[in-house]
Formats: C-alpha cells, structure tokens, sequence
C-alpha cells in the first residue's frame, strides 16, 4: 500500500452538500460562495474575506488590489511554492528573496532587516513582502510588520499551509499584522475545495477592489460607477479584471469541510507529537517549533543529518519511496528554478534556503494517517538511515 504525503479526508456530509448544490437552482454565483465566505471571516475573525478559485489567483488580485505594477519589487521567500513568486511577475512587478531562519525554515527577519537597510541606500525598497507560513507555522508577523512600518511596505501572508494554526493568540488569516491574508484548497491542503483559495483583509477598499478583479472587474453596484446607469440591466467595467470566481460546489464543499478545521489540524498534532516521539533518536532534525505559534501542520518536514549518514537525502528519498511511502519534498529553491535563473538568480544566492533544500524531506501527514503506518514510516526510516 503507498501512503501518501498528503490526502483530503471526505465524509458523507461533504457529498452530500455537493450533490444538495448539483440540484439547485446556482452552479455558480448563488448562496453559497458568500456562506463560505462569512463561514471563513468569522472562524478566523477577518473583517472581508473573497473566495476565488486557487490561492494563486488570490494572490495576483492581493497584488493588484495593493497596487503593484512595472518598477515595484516584491520579496518572498525562495523556500515556497512557485506561486509566492510569480503573483509579482503576473503584475508586471520584479521579485527578490529574502533568506530562511535555519530553525523555522521561514523567512529570516534578520535577513529581511539587513536587505531593507541595503536596498534604502540604493532606493529599491520592496512594495510588497510575501512572508509563507511554511508548514503552517507562521512567521515572526509582529517584528515583520514593525520592519513595514519603518520601510514602508504592504505585507501579504501567504497562509496556504497555515489555515486553522495561530500566531500569539489570533488565527491566522486574523490580519492584524499584515493587509491580506492567503489561504489555498488545494486537497493536499488542510481544509479542500477540490482547487480554491481565498483572501482575507480588515480593509473594506481593498476587500472591494478584490471583488471586482476576480470577476471581470465588473460591477453592478452603482455607487462604483463612473457614469449614470442606463437601466436595469446595466453593468460596468471599472477595472481589468479576471474570471477567478469559485464555484458553488467548490464553496459548499467548502463550508462542510470547516465544520472540521478544529478537527483536522487537531488530528495534525497527534500526528506530529507521535512522530516528534518516536524519531527523536534518528540522526534527523526534527521540526522546531516557536512559542508564538500553534502550527496548521500542512507539512512535517524532517531534515537528515548528512554528516551522520553514509546516504544522501536522493537515497532515501528512493529507498523510502520503493517503501511504498510517498516522502516528498517542500521546496525546490524558487530562484534556482530555470525561469528564475533565466532572470539573474542562481544556486548559491541564499545559501540557508539552499541547504536546508540538500537535507529536506516531507514524511505523510494528514489527519487519516493511522498509528500503524506511523510506525511503519519510522521503521522504514530507522533502516534507511541507519
Ligand atoms: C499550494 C500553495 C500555493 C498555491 O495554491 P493553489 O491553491 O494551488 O493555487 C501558494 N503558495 C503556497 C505556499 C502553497 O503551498
């Protein structure tokens, strides 16, 4: 049997829902984007929240809604998906990164304070900084939002791993420290759509430019128009938008899967505590967790202690996958990607991203993974490793 690395969990009420939605009157634009639109603000305790139909798309419109365009820079992390990235280039904006902490695997904020420094001197201040909730710890967001306040940047997290986990005692997504907030439905993800993604923010002019781009930028609403309606039937476009709008199926599902949050990511910590137990004696490094931060767990990511082992991380990876334990890897170093190489990064820029990547490997984790299989991925790890 393979266990993958990571697996949506479905019940009845889930099918159910969907089907209810198959036979009624909206496949799209009904009741139900908006229900699970108030279903996420309110559990999160976000003022606005906008579902669209992948975290990528929700993080092209934060960027667009935050003004970003041709000249502005945007700095993530290189230790993400490539989407934390790309959403800049989408706007026509540069991307630069900022180095992991070697603990947190997140972005260093020493390293994020000492490139604001360097890029004030030569003028090139970012407008937008990406901090990823990596495995869905957050990061240190009050020091990051302390450095926007004194350099001037917008903040979007990019929650994606981090939906259900807190930082201090709010949820994430809460936005008290950043200007939107990026959770993805992706079913490896903590809470499924199918694809989905969402954006939430406590500002009422940027909930409502997000609005109108993931839908043509198109309005009906008169107070938005530029000139006088010409009837009932009268729209407008007021901004060049997209189609990034969820279906009703995706957002039912959606709101049946909420009604499990608490559930999943509680199941992820069993889950994560059983592992921290039972592989502390294996040359590996464990995940570190910080006091300010109570985990979504998406990921449990261990790093092998190479100068302990005779094998590389490439041989156990492949003598745990002919295991039949789908073991992956969180991530490639954005800017070694060959489309980021083509615009000027390369291998040895972020040294920390890189090694932490030499040495990373992503065990299963969801909230079905049984005690059996648990201990079937320690055994097949002891004996790779040892
Ligand atoms: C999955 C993921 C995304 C993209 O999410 P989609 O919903 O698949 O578009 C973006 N950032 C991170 C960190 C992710 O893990």
């Amino acid at each position: 049997m393979f266990i993958p690395y990571g697996k949506q969990n479905i019940n009845q009420q889930d099918i159910d829902t969907v089907i209810q939605v198959l036979q009624s009157d909206f496949l799209t634009q009904g009741p139900q984007v908006p229900l699970f639109e108030k279903t996420v603000a309110e559990h999160i305790g976000a003022e606005y929240a906008l579902a669209v139909n992948s975290a990528t798309s929700a993080l092209h419109i934060a960027c667009l809604a935050l003004g970003l365009q041709k000249g502005d820079v945007l700095w993530t992390s290189p230790i993400t998906f490539v989407a934390s990235a790309n959403c800049a280039l989408y706007c026509g904006a540069d991307v630069d990164f900022v180095d992991i902490d070697p603990q947190t695997y997140n972005l260093s904020v020493d390293a994020l304070q000492k490139k604001l420094v360097q890029a004030k001197l030569e003028n090139k201040l970012p407008k937008i900084v990406i901090p990823v909730h990596l495995c869905g710890q957050s990061c240190d967001m009050e020091k990051i939002h302390a450095l926007s306040k004194e350099y001037g940047f917008h903040i979007i997290e990019d929650a994606s791993h981090a939906i259900g986990g807190k930082y201090q005692s709010a949820y994430v997504g809460a936005c008290k420290y950043s200007d939107i907030t990026v959770f993805s439905f992706h079913p490896v993800k903590i809470v499924t759509t199918a694809e989905g993604g969402m954006a939430l923010t406590n500002n009422a002019t940027l909930a409502q430019k997000m609005d109108l781009l993931r839908s043509h930028g198109v309005t009906r609403n008169t107070a938005l128009m530029n000139k006088e309606t010409e009837g009932p039937w009268y729209y407008q476009q007021v901004e060049l938008g997209f189609n990034y709008r969820m279906t009703e199926l995706q957002a039912a599902l959606g709101v049946s899967q909420m009604h499990r949050l608490t559930q999943f990511v509680g199941k992820r910590h069993i889950i994560s505590n059983k592992y921290n137990e039972i592989l502390k004696d294996l040359p590996i490094i464990l995940p570190y967790q910080i006091p300010e931060s109570y985990s979504g767990l998406h990921l449990y990511v261990i790093r092998l202690k190479l100068d302990e082992l005779k094998a590389s991380r490439k041989q156990v990876f492949e003598a745990l996958r002919a295991k039949g334990i789908g073991v992956n890897v969180h991530y490639i170093p954005v800017h070694t990607q060959p489309y980021y190489e083509n615009l000027g990064f390369k291998l040895g820029d972020f040294p920390v991203a890189e090694a932490y990547y030499d040495s990373a490997i992503s065990l299963p984790m969801y909230p079905d993974l049984t005690d059996a299989q648990i201990q079937y991925v320690y055994e097949s790890l002891k004996e790779v490793l040892v």
